[in-house]
């Protein structure tokens, strides 16, 4: 990288990211989003396994989430700004800890013994989603990556899952619906 930022700058960074890597810290502001890119890469680099990314996403109703197939988490522009560090921190740690146990774990007990690893929060489970189970008729599960959601009224028109398949329908990633 180049050292286009002043020493002033780069003191301040630092040590809060070493901080921050490994615990909670509590400020008073949210975090830039250099501090956010520095934060998930330095994760990244420390505990996902080799190849991963961070990108932002345009989601405005889930924090993070987990593209396998990109090797890439990616965290909500505009939701992320506004949170408090830890929770970020927590973010990116849950995403992690989903591209370190794989696709089709979701938050089954793997990905929540892989949390408890890094003592993290297991039972936070809405950490990426809102939580809409409780206002929803119908549960929609992928049958690859284990993928859940929530609508309403049964879809009429079959879906497969925008994350096994992000671009076009896909009948082997067909979403399974049924009735809560
Ligand atoms: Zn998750
Ligand atoms: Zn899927």
């Amino acid at each position: 990288m180049e050292r286009v930022f002043s020493e002033k700058r780069l003191e301040h960074q630092v040590p809060l990211f070493c901080i921050l890597s490994r615990k909670v810290i509590t400020m008073s502001r949210g975090l830039s989003f250099y501090e956010v890119e520095i934060l998930a890469k330095t994760l990244l680099a420390e505990f996902a396994p080799p190849g991963w990314q961070f990108a932002w996403s345009n989601e405005k109703r889930v924090n993070g989430r987990c593209y396998y197939h990109l090797k890439t988490i990616k965290l909500s522009r505009h939701l992320t700004p506004l949170r408090t560090p830890e929770d970020v921190r927590v973010t990116i740690m849950h995403e992690i800890c989903h591209s370190r146990v794989g696709p089709g774990k979701g938050h089954g007990p793997v990905w929540k013994a892989e949390m408890r690893r890094f003592g993290l929060p297991s039972n936070r489970c809405s950490q990426d989603a809102p939580d809409l189970s409780s206002i929803s008729n119908w549960k929609g599960t992928c049958p690859k990556c284990g993928k859940v959601s929530y609508m309403m009224r049964r879809p009429r028109l079959e879906r497969s899952c925008g994350i096994c398949s992000p671009r076009k329908f896909n009948d082997a990633y067909l979403i399974q619906w049924k009735r809560i």
